[in-house]
């Protein structure tokens, strides 16, 4: 999507302050994924390029408390703001009959929550508040903050790592009481995904579930399509897949069930 921001002036550095506030504060509200970026300033004239959560990510109802505020101000100073879609390369978001549960995956251009089938959900389209539309937004990028450290620093690589494959870390701890109230919204079972790079090759079945303990691999089928999850525990409302490097058995059991 692209938001053009119209001034009856020349745009002034509060303007301009104004407009990277309302972007944080959609950005927080899961009304649009990652960060914008400006594509033309021009006297009177900006225009940002989005990632939207929807069509009507920007209808008045969507924004948070914090978004009118700013929207407001930025009327005051004689901003017309108007959305345009330029191009929607995902594809539709697709219906499910056979909706068992849901799925909070960290995506940076995209919902983080998904059906079992993959297909992005809107958190705009479920009775949230803002504080918990702003909870998954910091979550997911601290998510990915991680992930960028662990592909990136060797120093930090296991600590980042930790926080991504433990279900005892910050990040999961986070992320499961996030499930929790996007479960209760939705009304639908809400898995976490538990992220495992390092497994042991012959033991990848055996695995146990690392919040209870039980036996929870349900297929032994390491080509299945991502969110066709290998490990699934019920109770502990985790999903997890095959591990993708098995060369290294003491980091494997980083995020194993420990007694
Ligand atoms: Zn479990």
């Amino acid at each position: 999507m692209q938001i053009q921001y119209y001034f009856d002036k020349p745009v002034s550095s509060k303007a301009e302050d104004l407009i990277d506030e309302l972007q944080a504060a959609m950005c927080r509200n899961c009304q649009i994924y990652s960060s914008p970026v400006t594509t033309l300033k021009h006297e009177n004239l900006v225009v940002t390029s989005v990632y939207a959560a929807h069509e009507r990510a920007f209808e008045e109802e969507n924004f948070s408390a914090w978004g009118k505020e700013i929207l407001a101000k930025l009327r005051r100073l004689g901003c017309v703001l108007t959305f345009s879609l330029i191009s929607n390369l995902e594809e539709p978001e697709k219906t499910h009959n056979d909706l068992k549960y849901h799925v909070l995956f960290a995506r940076r251009y995209d919902s983080s929550l998904s059906d079992q089938h993959g297909a992005s959900i809107a958190l705009l389209n479920l009775p949230l508040s803002d504080q918990c539309k702003d909870q998954v937004s910091a979550w997911v990028a601290k998510y990915n903050a991680c992930d960028d450290l662990w592909l990136s620093l060797n120093e930090l690589e296991l600590s980042a790592y930790y926080q991504l494959a433990s279900v005892k870390s910050e990040l999961s701890i986070l992320g499961r009481t996030i499930c929790k109230e996007l479960e209760e919204a939705s009304n639908t079972p809400t898995y976490y995904y538990l992220f495992k790079y390092w497994g042991l090759k012959n033991l990848e079945t055996k695995r146990l579930c690392p919040g209870c303990g039980c036996s929870w691999c349900i297929s032994d089928n390491a080509q299945a399509d991502f969110f066709q999850f290998e490990f699934k525990c019920d109770r502990c409302r985790l999903v997890s897949s095959w591990s993708l490097d098995f060369t290294d058995k003491k980091k494997a059991r980083i995020g194993s069930w420990q007694k």
